[in-house]
């Protein structure tokens, strides 16, 4: 996985951070640049934010990891990119309810996270819309709920790399092959990611076409993935001569 940082040691999986991951704060000085005086103030804030995010991010694949232990499958590590994570699991059980259950542990921490803002600040008598205008860090717990909702959202979206692919797949399974469920939710992943991309290329939100090219290699890496062990399953079965 390429040059990355060792970050810490956590339920006794080694955190690590992936080398793109130093592109974000480059990114974030590159454009508050533009701000001039308030230049420091809004990069200050901006890596508190992603600070905030790749914690829920790591939580997020924190509920991947310890939901997979609790059914005998080990997390060699988890790592953290600038555009979600990854628990990288010793193989992922072939039992569709413990895959589902897997992929669904992830999004289930975000949506938590999320009640408990929402409700802590419902509580403290705040709003849960957040405004337009930025009004200094008051604003950070209803960012950090919206942040949630759509880390949540965007997560149980049903096409791979998603964890909804994850989970869709696991639903298809109980009526076709495995491979072939799969490959549903891997094509599905790629349209939607070309989709994204465009769509991206026409608003010039150029860094989010990076996001769409990503999003399509991971669901190719995916469909490459199931195709080497449909091969391996071909070679390993016991010919009737
Ligand atoms: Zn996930």
């Amino acid at each position: 996985m390429g040059r990355r940082l060792k970050l810490m040691r956590i339920a006794e999986i080694d955190v690590y951070l992936h080398w793109t991951y130093w592109l974000a704060p480059l990114y974030i000085i590159y454009r508050t640049r533009l701000f001039g005086d308030q230049a420091w103030f809004v990069t200050g804030i901006l890596f508190f934010l992603l600070l905030n995010l790749s914690l829920c991010v790591l939580l997020h694949e924190l509920g991947h990891a310890l939901m997979a232990r609790r059914f005998g499958v080990t997390a060699k590590d988890i790592i953290i990119t600038p555009i979600g994570g990854l628990a990288r699991l010793e193989g992922m059980p072939r039992k569709p309810n413990q895959e589902f259950l897997i992929s669904l542990a992830g999004p289930a921490v975000n949506l938590m996270i999320a009640a408990l803002l929402g409700g802590g600040i419902y509580i403290a008598g705040g709003t849960l819309l957040p405004t337009i205008r930025f009004q200094g860090l008051s604003q950070l717990p209803v960012i950090m709920l919206w942040i949630n909702l759509v880390l949540f959202l965007f997560n149980l979206f049903p096409a791979f790399p998603m964890d909804g692919g994850r989970m869709l797949r696991s639903i298809l399974a109980r009526w076709m092959s495995y491979f072939r469920a799969t490959m549903i939710a891997g094509r599905l992943g790629q349209f939607s990611a070309l989709v994204f991309a465009i769509y991206a290329f026409l608003e010039n939100q150029y860094p989010l076409i990076l996001v769409g090219v990503f999003v399509f290699l991971a669901a190719q890496f995916e469909l490459n993935q199931a195709r080497v062990s449909q091969g391996n399953e071909i070679e390993n079965e016991p010919s009737e001569a």
